[in-house]
């Protein structure tokens, strides 16, 4: 008998559901060494949903009729996207501003529900939400749901609202006489005060992230757009550059952003496109600088001094950059081979929830080596989400992590398309996708 009013089944079912169980393997990708190993199975408990062993299967395997068989298949650690917004769906749908006008609260958290379910059919066992867009704290509340087994999702560490300064990263309406107002999208605060206070507040109201904004595009009513973001002009022989990203914090701000974050022991993430604003962000440390589309090798050399992880969002600056894209496919190039530890988070939401993994193939294209971009997509994830501070091992498989393993009907080092073909997907040792179908209610 399963619950109706969850997906998971009740604590009284039959307990042999609880009884561990083995999934055999027979190429699965390391991402701590980086490399495809053979014949590994692993032990998996499902009360604590994590690895308790792994072993080197030799060709006597015996499979029982509980166990799970992956071999012909490639096993990979499940896949974490490291930039995401839940409450968002494709631009090219909805632009950012109709969206939080028009949508209601209702609307955006069933579209919400439906992208993380996607998401995990894809093979996203943990999404990094940076930002609710509009959504206050539900990012918090959905968490909670799919950790409660009332949603279907991946594990989400959430940053509610983005801290910026004021008017930083306001929607902005050239109505303001009884005007529609947008919801508010960040905590506006200025100085040493206000900005302890509103990271304190964060923290208090369960984010998993602090983000802040070092720059933005915030002079963008000098040329008022038809489309705020993106960016669509409404003036005649604008400028070349007419909404340039300005630093928002100075660099005592910043500091005081990431001390007040780090008495909470929570990771901070900073959105920086400029190399200053990257710069006095890492400086500041923030453990991850968040797109720095326009930084230069001086900058990424700071970034890299820091021990920034940097998540360059390629997805959607292909989107938004057209000829200048690739000049950052080349940046990312350059931070690889500077040893820099990027992670995979195209900025999801604003594409579909379920073309995550676009992010991964355009790291290819930048010319990252397949199993550095599967380390990014998975482990690098982990170390973006916090990594210790996240309470739980995941990105890599190994006695004590979580069981999130997804697999692939092709092999990826014969089709860069392989990661869109996940056939089987499992988060903390429950099955949610198994022969290409989706197994839950
Ligand atoms: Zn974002």
């Amino acid at each position: 008998m399963s619950c109706t009013c969850c997906t998971q089944p009740p604590k009284s079912a039959n307990s042999s559901e609880k009884d561990p169980f083995y999934v055999h393997t027979s190429t699965v990708f390391d991402s701590l060494s980086c490399q495809f190993l053979t014949d590994v199975s692993f032990k998996v408990d499902p009360t604590t949903g994590l690895i308790t062993q792994v072993l080197h299967s030799g060709s006597d395997l015996q499979v029982s009729s509980t166990d799970i068989d992956l071999r012909g298949k490639i096993v990979m650690p499940g896949f974490v996207d490291a930039h995401t917004h839940i409450f968002l769906h494709s631009y090219d749908e909805a632009d950012n501003a109709k969206q939080k006008r028009d949508e209601s609260f209702v609307e955006r958290v069933i579209r919400a529900t439906n992208h993380c379910r996607t998401a995990l059919m894809a093979g996203y066992t943990t999404y990094r939400d940076l930002g609710s867009e509009g959504m206050q704290e539900a990012d918090a509340n959905f968490r909670d749901a799919i950790n409660r087994g009332i949603a279907v999702g991946p594990r989400l560490f959430v940053a509610t609202k983005v801290l910026a300064s004021v008017a930083g990263i306001k929607t902005h309406t050239e109505n303001t006489i009884g005007g529609t107002r947008m919801p508010v999208t960040s905590e506006e605060c200025d100085g040493e005060d206000e900005i302890r206070k509103a990271v304190r507040r964060r923290i208090g109201l369960g984010c998993d992230v602090v983000k802040f904004f070092a720059d933005y595009r915030k002079r963008i009513m000098r040329y008022p757009p038809a489309i705020p973001h993106p960016y669509v002009s409404s003036v005649m022989f604008p400028p070349e550059n007419p909404n340039p990203d300005v630093v928002l914090y100075t660099q005592k701000e910043m500091n005081v952003i990431c001390e007040e974050a780090r008495n909470a022991d929570c990771p901070v993430a900073a959105h920086c496109a400029t190399n200053r604003g990257a710069v006095m962000a890492a400086r500041a440390g923030a453990n991850t600088i968040e797109h720095a589309f326009w930084c230069n090798t001086d900058t990424l050399a700071v970034l890299k001094e820091n021990h920034c992880i940097l998540v360059p969002t390629l997805t959607i600056a292909e989107r938004l950059y057209g000829p200048k894209f690739p000049g950052l496919l080349a940046k990312t190039h350059e931070a690889w081979k500077m040893g820099l530890i990027q992670a995979c988070g195209g900025d999801t939401g604003t594409f579909n929830h379920g073309e995550n993994v676009r992010e991964a193939e355009l790291f290819l294209e930048a010319g990252i080596p397949l199993e550095d971009t599967l380390r990014s997509l998975t482990y690098h994830g982990w170390l973006a989400s916090g990594g210790d501070q996240c309470g739980r091992k995941f990105g890599w498989l190994a006695e004590g992590t979580a069981a999130d393993m997804v697999a692939l009907d092709e092999d990826p080092r014969q089709n860069p398309k392989a990661l869109r073909h996940v056939s089987f997907v499992m988060k903390d040792g429950r099955v949610y996708k198994k022969d290409g179908k989706q197994i839950f209610n």
